[in-house]
């Protein structure tokens, strides 16, 4: 026999199997119930929310013999007979010709589309009402979409239509105000999973709890899509779905490597984060899925640590800034695998607080530091000027103050030369943080005791480029340059 696909036969069967979407399924069967159907609907949500099959239990139910008893007797039904699928009408159903679906985002022709929506015009032949199911109708052409309109305006007698679409602002409003809206929900992990796990067990298949809460989560509210992996899972697993199943099977990298990772750069072990992701790289993980697996994953231990009663997050949201920064810097980029290694070591890299950062510091660092810390604003002044003129003019009006636990306390003589060197602080300690090898911090100060800047030792280029910009920042001494 065959295998049939799981998500074939989790489909479900009456409203009642209809999974995540009580509010829909609650108000269909009250409408139904009361006999107060309409010809139109308008089904939107994201992929794999249940929207065709919705569609395709009300079209059953719409010609569900028992239904129609119901309904003529005044009896309310119960989510569970809708439809009964015992009448020749539901049984017959999936091969009736009086139902037709189509997905309007297939490259069908217009005239096939054309051509299947005039025979809404025909008596249905078997059933009671003739139904259309069409899938992603925000796709259909200008002239199907005017057929469409006018069916449901002036709607040949017994016939129904079910619209669906993930895109509702794609639909003509001249659609969307003339059918009965129908919202579908992202179905939450917490109903995903169990349900996963009691298919299994109707499946005589052994799901591990974990297992199943990892691809719940991967789903990402559609069932369609739990579904399929586990189908992807059940078919490599024998008889048991273990958590290390579904992430093999579906390429993952396991949460102990991820935890392994993350450890490392806590602990700022730079070594252990190069062990760590070389190993994750081995097993030929794309480095974008691997950063996009450690965003999922700390943020599943945030929750971890708020259900625990934690407070303090920020060196988690420190990792996920850098990390979700670091995955849009990859796309595109041909060495993706550098910018992912770059990012964990820059986390990885000692902190120094530099919250209480003095404005100004007096020199009193001792002699040796200060030197260190010229010779680190030399090489990066040097490094930057080369890129920027403009830059560089600044730098020269630089003096070096003081240097200690990473802090490089820069001095300017004018309040506006401190601003402008502010405005491309953020650039110099990027550029220090690569010349030195680890993270530096700049504090910029004024301090009024310094000597007039020496213009006359400057280049003629230089001298130009200093007016210009003490002119942008209207910087006070500007008119000693002209002297
Ligand atoms: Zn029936």
């Amino acid at each position: 026999m065959a295998y049939e696909a799981l998500y074939t036969r989790g489909r479900p069967k009456t409203l009642s199997q209809l999974i995540g979407q009580e509010h829909i399924s609650n108000a269909l069967a009250r409408a139904i119930s009361n006999g107060k159907i309409s010809h139109a609907y308008l089904l939107v949500g994201t992929r794999g929310t249940g929207k065709t099959s919705t569609a395709r239990l009300l079209a059953k139910a719409m010609n569900c013999d028992k239904v129609h008893e119901a309904q003529e007797s005044g009896r309310p039904l119960e989510k569970k007979e809708i439809p009964c699928n015992k009448c020749d009408a539901c049984k017959n159903f999936d091969s009736s010709p009086d139902n037709v679906e189509f997905d309007a985002a297939s490259n069908r022709s217009v005239e096939d589309v054309q051509r299947l929506l005039s025979t809404a015009y025909l008596a249905p032949l078997r059933a009671r009402v003739k139904t259309f199911i069409i899938d992603e109708v925000h796709m259909l052409s200008f002239e199907a979409v005017n057929s469409i309109l006018k069916l449901i305006e002036e709607p040949p007698p017994n016939v129904a239509f079910f619209l669906a679409t993930t895109e509702i602002i794609k639909v003509p409003m001249t659609i969307r105000s003339r059918c009965q809206v129908l919202n579908f929900r992202l179905i939450p992990q917490t109903t995903i999973a169990p349900y996963l796990l009691k298919l299994a067990k109707r499946l005589n298949v052994t799901l591990q709890e974990d297992a199943a809460k990892k691809i719940a989560r991967l789903a990402e509210g559609s069932m369609r899509d739990a579904l399929t992996y586990l189908d992807q899972c059940y078919a490599m697993a024998d008889k048991e779905i273990t958590l290390s199943n579904v992430d093999e099977t579906l390429g993952l990298i396991s949460d102990e490597s991820l935890d392994e990772i993350i450890s490392a750069v806590k602990a700022k072990d730079r070594a252990a984060v190069g062990r760590a992701i070389t190993r994750a790289f081995s097993s030929g993980l794309a480095a974008n899925a691997i950063a996009e697996s450690l965003i999922t994953r700390l943020r599943d231990i945030e929750f971890e640590m708020l259900d625990a009663g934690e407070k303090n997050f920020s060196d988690l949201d420190k990792m996920i800034d850098a990390l979700r920064k670091s995955v849009s810097e990859m796309y595109g980029s041909g060495i993706p695998d550098i910018i992912l290694e770059m990012t964990l070591m820059k986390l990885a890299a000692p902190v120094q607080n530099f919250a209480a950062a003095p404005a100004f510091v007096p020199t009193s660092a001792p002699s040796e530091n200060l030197d260190a810390g010229r010779k680190i604003f030399y090489d990066v002044a040097k490094s930057l000027s080369a890129e920027d003129k403009f830059l560089g003019a600044t730098f020269d009006q630089a003096v070096v103050k003081n240097f200690s636990g990473d802090v490089l306390t820069v001095a300017f003589k004018s309040d506006g030369m401190a601003r402008m060197f502010e405005m491309s602080r953020q650039r110099f300690e990027e550029r220090a943080a690569q010349v030195v090898g680890r993270e530096i911090k700049i504090s910029v100060a004024v301090d009024e005791s310094l000597p007039p800047p020496v213009f006359n030792k400057m280049s003629e280029t230089d001298r130009s480029n200093l007016a210009h910009a003490m002119k942008t920042f209207k910087a006070s001494d500007v008119t000693k340059i002209n002297d």
